[in-house]
């Protein structure tokens, strides 16, 4: 009898163990089922972002509405032509896309990019962004003055051809209380401040933070930038000049491929500012 009870008590316990085994498999099932959904998310293209790279990565499991992993942007100010003689050939061969702030009106003036050269790189997935008419400081215009060279570059720069204006950056950094609203109201997307820093996903697309690369910025400093970004799982926006000698508010091509190659061999998802936006809340 006593025998029999402990078979009973074995038969059931082995029972349990084996409904507690059969259940916890499910439950594994389900989780391998909701990981694999969630890497379809992340490796698909993303919107307005032809720019998304290495998205085998666990890095770049961002989507669209929130930052899920860092980003990193690189933008270059006022159309210099050493950007596209120096900074496009080292985006270019890491498969990188970049945010080009072009002034309207100096489109193919003197040490300045032109209009077919702009063109081909919108072409090949670079975003052409909208930097004003004449390069003014803004926050020191009247809104009718600084509504002229917002909305104005964007309209002139649709004219020439272009046919995605959707970012601004504003020149100086200079802007009042005003200035944001008259970017949204000129149709476009988003602008680029001067104001230092990383962005979250809680950032204001009309004031969005960038890091300036100059002669004084050193590989660590921006290293440091791109690891605080990986931590904080957050949107890094490199601002930069003329893309030659390492002095004043320019850097050289050397620094610039330096820069490139730690974001590569980090596995950071790279994108257009226009890109970018797709990851914020607002
Ligand atoms: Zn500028």
């Amino acid at each position: 009898m006593r025998s029999e009870r402990a078979l009973l008590i074995g038969v059931i316990f082995i029972a349990c163990v084996a409904v507690a085994f059969f259940l916890n498999s499910a439950k594994q099932h389900r989780i391998s089922k909701s990981a694999e959904a969630s890497n379809t998310t992340a490796t698909a293209p993303v919107a307005g972002s032809a720019s998304a790279t290495s998205a085998s990565g666990t890095l770049a499991s961002n989507s669209p509405g929130s930052l899920s992993g860092p980003l990193v942007s690189f933008s270059f100010d006022d159309g210099w032509q050493s950007q596209y003689d120096n900074a496009l050939p080292i985006l270019e061969k890491a498969g990188f896309k970049g945010t080009f702030y072009i002034i309207s009106t100096r489109v193919g003036t003197s040490l300045h990019m032109t209009r077919s050269e702009l063109l081909q790189m919108e072409a090949d997935g670079n975003e052409i962004g909208d930097h004003t008419r004449t390069h003014p400081d803004l926050s020191k215009l009247t809104d009718a003055n600084a509504e002229e060279q917002i909305a104005g570059a964007r309209q002139d720069l649709l004219a020439l051809g272009f046919h995605d204006i959707s970012t601004f950056a504003y020149p100086y950094g200079g802007h009042n209380d005003s200035t944001p609203g008259l970017v949204r109201e000129a149709g476009l997307s988003g602008a680029r401040s001067s104001r230092i820093g990383i962005n979250s996903d809680e950032e204001d697309p009309y004031l969005l933070l960038s890091y300036h690369l100059t002669a004084s910025t050193t590989l660590a400093d921006a290293e440091k930038e791109i690891d605080t970004a990986i931590a904080q799982k957050q949107w890094l926006i490199f601002e930069g000049h003329h893309i030659n000698e390492h002095t004043d508010d320019n850097i050289s091509s050397s620094f610039l491929a330096q820069i490139v190659a730690y974001v590569k061999e980090k596995h950071i998802r790279v994108v257009t500012v226009r890109g970018g936006l797709a990851f914020l809340k607002k």
